[in-house]
């Protein structure tokens, strides 16, 4: 046997292994990314599912020039700096595997105009590490990152991905969980060339209402409770659905930490308890709620995909989830109850 490093290329194409299971994956990150550049409108088109293209449009801070290649190479983060800024991470990305990871499994480009400069530049990936200089292009401030024939040199994984409607729905799905974790930002999603999700920028609690009717249904939001609890070091808000709008599946669950969508068992287990007394056997709750934390407070760093977060004292969260949604409940009308609790 002969020990070999192994070619960065190979390295991004594992890692990708990890972060980009399908096209609604590589979506995920890109909206992030967007989002923590401080975007306000995001533009997302869509082709043949996302397997033949995804084209993310933001007008954040943009890429310098200098640092597009960066942008492009393994390991290379804005976000953090030191193992104390990831102690307090606010931002969604932090590994600076995102990109490369996509790179190396696509065709794609970034073009970008950073806030510091007057002309924008587009780079090409090329699955290596090594790039050729930007050329000059044409961009507002901002950034599109245009992704094309996703795992094109990764046979093992195209032969598991579904139908193209399928994986626009899985994508679609990413969208609108991002979309309710930043209601100051407006989302369009365009499939093969289709409007799908036009959602404007909503900065007053009406608007927010009416973006979490377009992705969760009216029938949610007409049937749901407002919910705002703020204890000493935790903030709850959010929506929940009244009990008598249960649903037959756990499918209607949105639960955001710091903005970042999170399933974790501490959360479900104190809104089922929550819940206890006021849903029949077999239903499940449906609810769109955030918590505000001290980010000291919470590891999000338990997994690449980051679904999971660690809280530092569970019990403190476990326990003012429980009473706060406990006293929301409580506090509803007779007519908004069940009629024969068990
Ligand atoms: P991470 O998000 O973990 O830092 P990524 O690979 O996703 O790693 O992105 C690498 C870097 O590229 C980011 O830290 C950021 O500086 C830059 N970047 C990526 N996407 C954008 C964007 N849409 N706007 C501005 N900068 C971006
Ligand atoms: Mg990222």
């Amino acid at each position: 046997m002969f020990i070999k490093q192994l070619p960065p290329h190979l390295i991004n194409q594992i890692a990708a292994g990890e972060v980009v299971e399908r096209p609604a994956s590589a979506i995920k990150e890109l909206l992030e990314n967007s989002l923590d550049a401080g975007a306000t409108q995001i533009d997302i088109d869509i082709e043949q599912g996302g397997v033949k293209r995804i084209r993310v449009r933001d007008n954040g801070r943009g890429i310098n020039k200098e640092e597009l290649s960066l942008a492009l190479s393994r390991h290379a983060t804005s976000k953090i700096a030191s193992l104390d800024d990831l102690e307090s991470v606010l931002s969604f990305g932090f590994r600076g595997e995102a990109l490369p990871s996509i790179a190396s499994i696509s065709r794609l480009a970034v073009s970008s105009k950073s806030q510091d400069e007057d002309q924008a530049w587009q780079l090409q990936g090329n699955g290596q590490e090594e790039f050729d200089e930007p050329t000059p292009c044409s961009h507002a401030t901002g950034t599109t990152i245009d992704v094309r024939d996703l795992f094109f040199n990764v046979p093992a994984r195209r032969k598991f991905l579904k139908t193209e409607k399928t994986e626009f729905r899985h994508l679609e799905d990413v969208v609108k969980k991002v979309a309710l974790s930043r209601f100051e930002t407006g989302f369009t999603l365009r499939h093969n060339q289709k409007t799908v999700l036009n959602l404007r920028p909503a900065t007053t609690l009406k608007m927010a209402e009416r973006r979490v009717a377009e992705i969760c249904g009216p029938a949610f939001t007409e049937q749901s409770i407002r919910v705002e609890h703020e204890g000493a070091e935790l903030t709850l808000t959010g929506w929940i659905g009244l009990p008598t709008f249960s649903r037959s599946q756990a499918d209607l669950q949105y639960f955001y930490v710091n903005h970042r969508i999170v399933r974790d068992r501490v959360v479900t287990h104190a809104v089922r308890q929550a819940y206890q007394d006021v849903l029949y056997h077999g239903r499940h709750p449906a609810y769109v709620l955030f918590l505000e934390i001290d980010p000291t407070k919470v590891d999000v760093n338990a997994h690449p995909t980051k679904h999971e977060v660690r809280f530092r004292e569970s019990s403190l969260v476990h326990g003012f989830l429980y009473r706060s949604l406990h006293r929301t409940l409580a506090e509803l009308r007779p007519q908004d109850q069940l009629p024969d609790q068990v």
